[in-house]
C-alpha cells in the first residue's frame, strides 16, 4: 500500500506573519495519518522548519541546484537544504521549466544532485493545453519522463515522487477530471515497470477540499500537489483530511 502525500507549494508567496498563522493554525487543525509537507520560498526555510517542529510535517524545496557548490550567483544546493532538514524537493515545476528554460537534461541533474543528499525529489511533468488538445498527452509525459529515466536509472525512483501536474490546469481553476489524471497516471506507473509499483504519483493542478477526495480514490493517484488552496489553512486542512480517508 502506497501511503498518501499531500504536498503545498507555496510558490512566491508568504511572510513572516503569515506563514506563523498558516502554519499554527495548520498544525492545530491536522494531525492525520497521511504524509503531509510544505516547500516554502528557500528564505522562510529556517523559520517554517522551527514551526513544524512539533508536527509530524515535513519540509520541502520548490527548487535545488545541481551544482555542488560555487560561483553560482542565486543558487541554493542540496547540501544547504540538507542542513535544514529538507526533505523533499520539487524539480522541473512547469513553472520552472517555463520561465527558467530548464531542460529535461538540467531536470535530471537536478534529480541525481537531491538524491546524493538523501532529498527526494518530486519530479513534476505534464503536458501543455495544446499538447492535450493534439492528443499528445500520454507522449509528451513519456519523452520528459524517460529523459530522467535515462540519466538516473528506474531504481532510483525508489526513492522519488513523481508529479503529473497538467500545465493547463496549473492556477488556471481548471482540473483535469479523475479519469483524465488516472489514465497518466497509470501510464506513468507503467514507464517505471516494477519499480512502478512503490511510487507515489501526486496529481497537481487546481487541487481544492471539493475536488481532492475523488481524486484520492482513483487507484493511481496517491495524493497532491498543491499550490493556490496550500495558502488557505482550512482549504488545505481538508485536502490533507481527504487523504487521510
Ligand atoms: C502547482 O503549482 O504545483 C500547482 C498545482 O498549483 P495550483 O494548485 O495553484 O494549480
Amino acid at each position: 500500500m502506497r501511503r498518501l502525500l499531500v504536498l503545498a507549494n507555496w510558490k512566491m508567496n508568504g511572510s513572516l506573519n503569515d506563514n506563523r498563522q498558516l502554519l499554527d493554525a495548520l498544525t492545530a487543525q491536522w494531525q492525520g495519518q497521511s504524509e503531509v509537507g510544505v516547500c516554502p520560498p528557500v528564505v522562510y526555510m529556517a523559520q517554517v522548519r522551527d514551526l513544524l517542529k512539533n508536527s509530524s510535517i515535513t519540509l520541502g524545496a520548490q527548487d535545488i541546484s545541481s551544482a555542488v557548490s560555487g560561483a553560482y550567483t542565486g543558487e541554493i544546493s542540496a547540501t544547504m537544504l540538507a542542513e535544514f532538514s529538507c526533505r523533499f524537493a520539487i524539480i522541473g515545476h512547469s513553472e520552472r521549466r517555463q520561465y527558467h528554460a530548464e531542460s529535461d537534461a538540467i531536470v535530471a541533474e537536478k534529480f541525481i544532485a537531491a538524491q546524493k543528499e538523501s532529498i527526494k525529489p518530486v519530479l513534476c511533468i505534464g503536458e501543455s493545453l495544446e499538447e492535450r488538445e493534439s492528443g499528445a498527452a500520454l507522449e509528451v509525459i513519456s519523452t520528459q519522463l524517460k529523459a530522467v529515466i535515462n540519466a538516473v536509472g528506474l531504481d532510483a525512483f525508489n526513492e522519488a515522487v513523481i508529479a503529473y501536474e497538467p500545465v493547463w490546469a496549473i492556477g488556471t481553476g481548471k482540473t483535469a477530471s479523475p479519469e483524465q489524471a488516472q489514465e497518466v497516471h497509470k501510464h506513468i506507473r507503467s514507464l517505471l515497470g516494477s519499480t512502478g509499483d512503490k511510487v507515489q504519483i501526486l496529481y497537481g493542478g487546481s487541487v481544492k477540499s471539493s475536488n481532492a477526495t475523488e481524486l484520492f480514490s482513483q487507484p493511481d493517484i496517491d495524493g497532491a500537489l498543491v499550490g493556490g488552496a496550500s495558502l488557505d489553512a482550512n482549504e488545505f486542512t481538508l485536502i490533507c483530511q481527504a487523504a487521510d480517508q
